[in-house]
């Protein structure tokens, strides 16, 4: 088991000091480094900073971030809804040390895909053949992972092969 104890700490954000929801930091007693590369690479979406040592990840409507020595979790209601959150996490990662054998690592930093990047290499005119009623909501679509980016036909002519080649690069370093 990599997680053998930890302690836990329950804190409301500093920035709004006696609000209802609550952050929940866990003190590992181990060094769990090594399995970030492993969270990385099956939490969809999450950021992660190797030679930092950090990896951030939104689980649900909660924002999860685990280093060397501890996991912070936020927006909870309370000690026992913390309690829970943080054993399950806890289980979960060592479940996932466990199983390192059958996964490949990541290192690569995945960056964050944001709308108005994905917005801006469109080819633009709201021409809809994508089936979305404007290239606006096509992007968020797109950041999302709601579509995939051949829907937008008008990309892949030659006329914009420069704009879809910027786009593919940025898809591929958020994969
Ligand atoms: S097909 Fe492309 S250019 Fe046309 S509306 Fe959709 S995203 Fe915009």
């Amino acid at each position: 088991m990599l997680i053998q104890g930890y302690k836990l700490e329950l804190v409301s954000p500093a920035c709004d000091p006696g609000t209802a929801r609550w952050s929940a930091f866990a003190r590992l007693e181990d060094d769990i480094r090594a399995v970030l590369p492993y969270l990385n690479a099956i939490w969809a979406g999450a950021i992660y900073g190797h030679a930092a040592g950090y990896l951030t990840w939104q689980m649900g409507s909660r924002a999860v971030s685990v280093r060397p020595r501890e996991l912070a979790v936020s927006n909870l209601a309370d000690k026992d809804e913390a309690e829970a959150v943080v054993a399950q996490l806890v289980e979960t990662i060592n479940d996932v040390w466990e199983r390192r054998d059958e996964i490949a690592p990541r290192t690569r930093r995945r960056e964050r895909l944001r709308a108005l990047d994905v917005y801006r290499l469109l080819p633009g005119g709201n021409c809809k053949t994508c089936g979305e009623p404007t290239c606006f909501i096509f992007a968020n679509k797109l950041a999302a992972g709601q579509v995939t980016v051949a829907a937008c036909t008008l990309l892949y002519t030659d006329e914009h092969q420069g704009q879809r080649a910027q786009l593919l690069a940025l898809l591929d370093a958020a994969a």
